[in-house]
């Protein structure tokens, strides 16, 4: 059985490493991929020898061991990676506040204090009082869940940088099991300062030594040399008979990794409401920004959240010198700053990274001395925005697919919010149902 594989990020390498480990011929295992390296949304970059994630602060962690053994397996063995322990506040004026936000209020000003847990209890006592349903939408749900204070001093003005429109506009659908559910009772500890933990399952996370997070989708594509088509984007994919042809090439299955709003541009025949259901899929831009410093030492931070408009446009600022001693030079230290933009394709403009500084500076983070050079790399499609009309685009979109017999796989190539571990997770699904399809012929 030949496969197409449409884009050579980690969903669609994992993809080809568990179909030829199962058994299928490497030769029938074909990558199409339009940039000139393989990696997707891992890729790092390196300038005048300091590396960042191009796409934002990455790290590997997973809930599932033997997924994490494998990555760090084809990635060059657990040698190849630092272990870090994850540290990550919320800057909130010139305090440090222990995150999540509400196992962190005891580190609030005593009048934020009181107004978040006032508010908390509040919002507890009405909700178990009421039985009230969990509002669909993000900006009451916020409210409903957390109370004013909270809301009003991380949850909105945090929320609303990331996503970057009126936060009524996304859905409280996505939230669960992302965003964590303190216990009344530890917020009642955290604010009179009995610390509290809220976040256990990244406690600890592994990043690899040299050549940043992509050094983990390098490994993989090592093996895959022979596989992978660089700098050959997928233009025409078209169904003949019961084989597919891509770019003109026969295949008897397609998976796609693209992100799906692509997909109309190469697939042929679409019908209109299927073709628009894929385009309007609704996702945010990212611009990140590498700040290298004359700067010996860091805090002992992993990264922190900017909630607050004053403190810049970037939303969370990772400490990537401490990720790795090779991520920067020797006596010199780094940031990586991320500032999201509603998808399209326009980026904000040149300004930004001296607004970003700015902000830093505002929020105590450097001395705009200390500033070597700066470096920016704006990403196309980095977060789904879980906007009302998101779930029927995509079940339009699924079903099309299936009825065509188009798999699709990935963060966008199939609008699963997922992390690399999670791409790998459902690539091994996949791998283990095209080998059964491909046993039975
Ligand atoms: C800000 C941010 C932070 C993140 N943090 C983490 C983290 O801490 N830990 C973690 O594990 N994960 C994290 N992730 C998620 C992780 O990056 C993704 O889940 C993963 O990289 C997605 O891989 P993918 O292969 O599904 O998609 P992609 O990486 O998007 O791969 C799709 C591929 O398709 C190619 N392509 C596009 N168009 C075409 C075409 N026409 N023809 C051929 N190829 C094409 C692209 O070049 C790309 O290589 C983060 C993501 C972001 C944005």
């Amino acid at each position: 059985m030949k496969i197409a594989i449409l884009g050579a990020g980690i969903s669609g390498m994992a993809l080809a490493q568990k179909l030829i480990q199962g058994g299928l011929d490497a030769a029938d295992v074909t990558l199409f991929e339009a940039s000139h390296r393989a990696g997707g949304l891992c890729a790092s970059k390196t300038v005048d020898g300091y590396t960042y994630d191009e796409t934002g602060g990455h790290i590997l962690f997973s809930k599932n061991k033997p997924v994490m053994d494998w990555i760090i397996d084809e990635a060059g063995g657990r040698d190849a990676f630092t272990w870090n322990d994850r540290n990550t506040k919320i800057r909130f004026e010139d305090r440090w506040v222990h995150y999540p936000f509400e196992n962190g209020i005891g580190d609030l000003p005593d009048e934020a204090n009181f107004e978040c847990v006032s508010g908390y209890v509040k919002a507890w006592h009405e909700r178990k009082a009421s039985g009230s349903e969990a509002p669909d939408d993000f900006a009451n749900w916020i409210e409903w869940r957390f109370g004013p204070g909270i809301c009003d001093h991380f949850m909105r003005p945090y929320n609303e940088k990331i996503w970057k429109r009126d936060l009524a506009e996304v859905t409280s659908g996505w939230v669960a099991g992302r965003v964590p559910d303190a216990p009344i009772e530890d917020v009642l500890r955290a604010s009179i300062g009995i610390r509290t933990e809220g976040y256990t399952h990244q406690s600890k996370f592994a990043y690899p030594m040299n050549g940043g997070f992509q050094a983990i989708t390098d490994g993989f594509a090592l093996s895959l040399e022979e596989n992978i088509r660089l700098s050959t984007p997928v233009t025409d994919v078209r169904q003949v008979g019961e084989t597919w042809h891509v770019n003109g090439e026969q295949f008897d299955r397609v998976v796609n990794t693209v992100p799906m709003n692509l997909v109309p541009d190469f697939l042929e025949g679409m019908p209109a409401d299927a073709a628009s259901a894929m385009r309007e899929l609704s996702n945010n831009q990212i611009s990140c920004f590498l700040i290298a410093l004359d700067r010996e030492e860091h805090p002992d931070l992993s990264w922190v959240y900017l909630p607050h408009h004053n403190q810049g446009p970037a939303n969370r600022i990772t400490y990537m010198s401490n990720y790795s001693p090779n991520n920067a030079p020797t006596g010199k230290t780094s940031f990586l700053c991320e500032v999201t933009s509603p998808g399209g394709g326009a980026y904000p403009d040149g300004s930004l990274a001296d607004e970003v500084v700015d902000g830093m500076a505002h929020a105590g983070l450097l001395a705009k001395d200390e500033v070597l050079f700066t470096d920016r790399t704006d990403t196309r499609w980095a977060y789904i925005v879980y906007d009302h009309p998101f779930e029927a685009r995509k079940a339009a979109a699924l079903e099309y697919a299936e009825s065509i017999g188009l798999d699709l796989l990935g963060r966008f190539g199939r609008y699963d919010y997922h992390n690399s571990d999670q791409c790998v997770i459902e690539a091994e699904k996949m791998a283990d149902a095209l080998l059964s399809d491909a046993k039975r012929g």
